[in-house]
């Protein structure tokens, strides 16, 4: 069924308590946690509990829980204390992009000047 667990998945893992990370925060559709390669000051990773291949699939099937993902993501910048001076939510979808795990997540980068264009 759509959006059940992956069992190869790294991040339906982390979203179980399987593997473990840095969780930040946590509510009934999201799980918050420290990227383990930080590309800023703040890097956290935002994913659904529910799986989907990237963010678009995910809006189509559930836009409630994507919605619920940037909402995370204000409250993470509140909490790291970022919000003031500013932060960047990124969604890589595709191989193309630099997409590396298939399961949507949203980057929330901050605690830097951070260039525009991104390279
Ligand atoms: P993508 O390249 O798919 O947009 O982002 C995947 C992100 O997941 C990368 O920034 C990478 O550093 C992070 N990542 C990969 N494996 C792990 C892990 O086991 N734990 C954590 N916390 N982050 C991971
Ligand atoms: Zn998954």
């Amino acid at each position: 069924m759509a959006g059940e667990p992956q069992a190869d998945c790294l991040f339906c893992k982390i979203a179980a308590g399987k593997v473990p990370a840095t969780i930040v925060r946590e509510t009934d559709t999201t799980v918050a946690f420290r990227d383990i390669n930080p590309q800023a000051p703040t890097h956290v990773l935002v994913i659904p509990k529910v799986h989907y291949p990237d963010a678009a699939t995910l809006a189509a099937a559930e836009p409630q829980v994507a919605a619920d993902i940037l909402r995370a993501a204000e409250e993470i910048a509140e909490l790291d204390d970022i919000k003031e001076t500013g932060f960047r939510i990124v969604f890589n979808t595709g191989s193309g992009a630099g997409q590396t795990v298939f399961h949507t997540h949203a980057h929330i980068l901050g605690g830097r000047s951070l260039q525009w264009p991104p390279g």
